[in-house]
């Protein structure tokens, strides 16, 4: 059976945007709803150590933080929802939010804190190995590949750190990278570089993965020059791909204004989306920082962006309700 809330605010998103927006939204008595998604605590919790998220002096682990984030907005006032939001009608307000339980929730304001997922390649043989030899995250998967080979392609600060953290576990790691450059941060650019087990390979991109042995799985991947063009077979048991992330703004497209790429489209200097009353913050609009901090930063931008229209907006904000049967 379907039951229905009123909320002043409803946050749609669990990392560093979604929780920071729940803490100021809170505390200036918004009573906000915040509806967690599929992945409680989003990109940080499939990474594993942190040493650039201030206020720490000693390396700190994702999921740790992101645990203290979700108590911290737990112990102001947030009401924190397990649920996965599957529609969203931005049309009229109250804005009208339907998630996978059969919930809904009528809301004053919307702040939109989806985040990004990471991005693949796109190949057919790709698809085939997805979870069984090739991965998106070496923090989830990392130790199936004990005393292995494995790749790592990419060239941002994610496939690097995805390299290092693979030694833990393989015996070779080759990160394959497109060009003769990589995009990582230079701290991590020479931890790669000095790693005695750590090989890049310039200039080649994945042909295709290869299948192998009994039972059949990932024995190697056909690498080709992007300058020559020659493909050549690079044996290994497990690839990570970590070409960067893709905003999950599916749901709002058609509703909001978004950019080529897929983020949504703010004001700049602020959290205003195309409709008022709707803000967006952390990596669903932001695509050039993409940091922890940068996107606790716009989400506190979106409480307070989302207060000042509620107190400015020409209808009484309701107050908050328990879930009503419909
Ligand atoms: P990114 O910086 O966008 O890098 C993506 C990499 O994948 C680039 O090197 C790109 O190559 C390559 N690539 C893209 N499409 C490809 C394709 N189809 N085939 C082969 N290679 C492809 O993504 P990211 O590393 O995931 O980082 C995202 C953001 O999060 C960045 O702002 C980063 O600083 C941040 N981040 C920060 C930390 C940290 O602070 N510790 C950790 C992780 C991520 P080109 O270089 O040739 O374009």
């Amino acid at each position: 059976m379907s039951r229905v809330a009123r909320a002043k605010v409803v946050i749609i998103g669990s990392g560093p945007a979604g929780y920071t927006a729940a803490i100021y939204a809170a505390r200036a008595m918004l009573e906000p709803v915040l509806i967690q998604g599929i992945q409680p605590g989003g990109q940080l919790t499939i990474t594993t150590d942190v040493e650039n998220y201030p206020g720490f002096a000693h390396v700190i682990q994702g999921p740790w933080l992101m645990e203290q984030m979700l108590k911290q907005a737990e112990h102001v006032g947030t009401r924190l929802v397990s649920d996965h939001v599957n529609k969203a009608v931005l049309s009229h307000r109250p804005f009208e939010i339907s998630c996978d339980s059969g919930d809904r929730y009528l809301a004053d304001a919307i702040i939109i804190a989806t985040g990004a997922q990471a991005r693949w390649l796109d190949l057919a043989s790709e698809q085939k190995f997805k979870g069984y030899g090739v991965s998106a995250c070496a923090t989830c998967d990392g130790f199936f590949y004990r005393g292995k080979n494995v790749i790592v392609i990419g060239g941002g600060n994610t496939a690097v750190e995805e390299a290092l953290f693979l030694t833990n576990f393989a015996t070779r790691v080759t990160l394959v990278h497109r060009r003769v450059r990589l995009r990582a941060e230079k701290i991590l650019q020479d931890r790669l570089f000095a790693h005695p087990n750590i090989k890049v390979m310039w200039n080649r991109e994945v042909a295709q993965f290869v299948a192998g042995g009994e039972p059949e799985g990932l024995v190697g991947v056909d690498l080709r020059d992007t300058v020559s063009g020659v493909i050549e077979r690079l044996d290994t048991e497990g690839a990570f791909v970590a070409i960067g992330h893709s905003p999950a703004t599916e749901l709002f497209r058609g509703h909001l204004d978004l950019d080529g790429d897929g983020y949504i489209r703010v004001e700049e200097g602020t959290t205003r989306t195309s409709v008022p009353g709707v803000f967006a913050c952390g990596d669903v609009m932001d695509k050039i920082y993409r940091q922890a901090v940068t996107a606790a930063g716009t989400g506190c931008m979106a409480a307070l962006d989302a207060e000042k229209f509620l107190a400015e907006a020409d209808f009484e904000a309701a107050p908050q309700a328990a879930l009503q049967h419909a």
